[in-house]
């Protein structure tokens, strides 16, 4: 089924930018950001009546979309055809479980969603991005895209491959009006916690108690920064985490 608020093929003067996994979180906060500084936002998750209620808002798109199902990407993209800014936001943990007692399905689920969704979008939208004459790839990756955490290897496995995937393209599309950013955030308060812990809400409020953690709109704003740069200023990296935080493994509780 597909929801198209406003078609996104009537952008009208607008530059384009599509953001997967928009309907929380980082993806949803960035929508509104890209939005207010001009953009048509397409956006795409599973959860059809959270994005069509943001794409009211925003004035955008909003299209259904599993980053997991070849045929979803492919009537996704079909119903757009020009973008500027592509954000591979759709991505998050199954658990925390040691490789010892490693759940496979999770595992499955982690890279399919994290590194063959981010894989599926970007092949199908660039040469829309080449075409544009000044495309951006924003991917956001994690600190577990640098940094491996005990129980944690099917999410730090899958997030380095994604940013792998990432980076091997800002070579690979050297001389292409196409930049590439990767965003490595500490912790966010979203809806991760909540996911990674099959809905557990009590054990997911528990990851965020006694610290500040990053917001959705904190990375937005970056992302937001990072879309407003000239053609010719490309940031490859961007880590961010809360000032409680150290590290992947560090932070103001765990000392
Ligand atoms: P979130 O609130 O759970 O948002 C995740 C988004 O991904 C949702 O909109 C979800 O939408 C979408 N999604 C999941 N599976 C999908 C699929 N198969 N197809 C399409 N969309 C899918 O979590 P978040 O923190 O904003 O996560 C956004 C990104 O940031 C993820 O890549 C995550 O790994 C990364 N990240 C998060 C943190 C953190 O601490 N929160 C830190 C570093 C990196 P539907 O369920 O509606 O499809």
């Amino acid at each position: 089924m597909t929801v198209a608020t406003t078609d996104a093929s009537n952008s009208g003067d607008r530059k384009v930018a599509v953001v997967t996994g928009a309907s929380s979180g980082i993806g949803a906060a960035t929508a509104k950001v890209l939005a207010a500084q001009g953009y048509h936002v397409v956006i795409g998750a599973r959860r059809v009546d959270r994005i069509d209620e943001l794409a009211a808002e925003i004035d955008g798109t909003a299209i259904v979309l599993d980053v997991t199902d070849e045929q979803s990407v492919a009537a996704f993209v079909e119903q757009i055809p020009a973008v500027d800014v592509l954000v591979n936001n759709a991505g998050g943990a199954k658990g925390l479980a040691t490789v010892a007692e490693a759940d496979l399905d999770d595992w499955r689920w982690m890279w399919e969603t994290n590194v063959l969704g981010t894989l599926r979008i970007t092949k199908a939208l660039l040469p829309k991005l080449i075409d544009s004459g000044d495309g951006l790839i924003v991917t956001i990756s994690s600190i577990a895209a640098i940094e491996a955490y005990d129980n944690g290897a099917g999410y730090t496995t899958a997030k380095h491959a994604q940013a792998v995937l990432h980076r091997t393209l800002r070579p690979e599309l050297l001389g292409k009006p196409v930049r590439l950013t990767e965003i490595q955030p500490g912790m966010v308060e979203t809806e991760f916690s909540l996911v990674r812990f099959e809905g557990d809400a009590e054990k997911a409020d528990k990851v965020y108690e006694g610290l500040t953690p990053l917001s959705a709109d904190d990375v937005a704003e970056v992302i937001g920064f990072v879309a407003s740069r000239p053609p010719h200023v490309n940031l490859d990296t961007i880590l961010l985490m809360p000032r409680d935080q150290a590290s992947a493994r560090r932070n103001i509780k765990t000392g």
